[in-house]
């Protein structure tokens, strides 16, 4: 793919105050966010989030109630060959039972002018080289994803739509995707991949949007949304926890005592703790600080959205 038009230029995904409501359910809720060429943009939040819906906007297979969505600066409606600019994973089970991989591609290509050879190398890429030629009625859920992979990147797009394409797949296939990510972005496209799971997302993902209830909760990168989670705690092993308290919290820290030995601090740290500890001649046998994982801003950050959903609809992964 050295000569994929990705790289030449850019083609971001732009959308702005998106809404779609269906009956009294608002799917997407004045959404806006832009992703960018050259990374890997995380779209996560818990089932019936919206992400399906916002994607099938941006893919012009459903119309927004307000709002818009370009690519490229234009409605995808409007390229006039969209398997060459946008490769999108949605449904991987629509393919005809009966037609052989190979040939599902062919006719992919033949209808968006994509030259045949192209079908061969997107088997291969794909891990489908072997089975090309087998009907696709026959093929694992982890196989049709592939498939559907394969079929999304045949045209070389410069934007690709991934929903939860790691449904289905075992360890392997897993890991694989987090390769294929990582490389279509490397190449300089725009690729946007959604998940209900964090822990699918935070090795292979440079930017996140978390949604929940169709509103963007947050639209930053991996490490920020770490660093702003619930709050850095610091941990102090020591004999003196009434007196370590009164120090760290004289310095407008919260602090707690968590067990017979230990004080835990928040939002200072670990060597200021330190410093206020030494100063304030409080002895301490140990310091430790405990960063808030991804999967717990997550949670923090979609528990309204979570707990607003009925049933086992919106559940984060765990
Ligand atoms: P996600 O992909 O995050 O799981 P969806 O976009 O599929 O979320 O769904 C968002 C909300 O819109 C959910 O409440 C869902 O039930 C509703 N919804 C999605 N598609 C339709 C539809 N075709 N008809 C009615 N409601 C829908």
């Amino acid at each position: 793919m050295a000569e994929s038009p990705a790289r030449r230029s850019g083609v971001p995904i732009e959308v702005r105050g998106l809404r779609k409501r269906y009956r009294s359910t608002p799917a997407v809720d004045d959404l806006s966010f832009t992703v960018e060429p050259g990374k890997v943009t995380g779209f996560v939040g818990p089932n019936g989030a919206g992400k399906s819906t916002t994607m099938r906007i941006i893919l012009g297979l459903d119309a927004p109630d307000a709002g818009t969505a370009l690519v490229g600066g234009r409605p995808y409606r409007t390229l006039e060959r969209p398997l060459r600019t946008v490769g999108a994973l949605l449904d991987a089970s629509a393919v005809h039972p009966g037609r052989s991989a190979r040939n599902h591609l062919r006719w992919l290509a033949h209808s968006n002018a994509i030259p045949r050879r192209r079908v061969d190398e997107v088997l291969d890429l794909a891990g489908l080289a072997s089975v090309g030629r087998r009907a696709v009625g026959g093929f694992s859920l982890g196989m049709r994803q592939r498939l559907g992979i394969a079929a999304a990147l045949l045209g070389d797009p410069a934007v690709v739509i991934f929903d939860e394409p790691v449904n289905g797949l075992d360890l392997e296939g897993i890991q694989w995707i987090r390769g294929l990510l990582r490389s279509l972005a490397g190449d300089g496209r725009a690729v946007l991949v959604s998940s209900h799971l964090m822990s699918e997302l935070q090795d292979s993902a440079d930017h996140l949007l978390v949604i929940g209830r169709g509103r963007l909760l947050a639209d930053t990168s991996v490490r920020d949304l770490v660093a702003t989670a619930s709050g850095d705690r610091v941990a102090v092993r020591t004999g003196m926890r009434v007196e370590a308290m009164t120090t760290l919290a004289g310095a407008g820290a919260p602090t707690a005592i968590t067990d017979d030995e230990t004080v835990t601090v928040s939002g200072l740290p670990v060597e200021r703790v330190v410093d206020l500890l030494t100063r304030g001649g409080v002895s301490f046998t140990g310091v430790s600080a405990h960063r808030a994982t991804l999967e717990e801003a997550y949670m923090e950050l979609t528990r309204d959205a979570v707990e607003f959903s009925s049933g086992d609809d919106g559940r984060p992964g765990r």
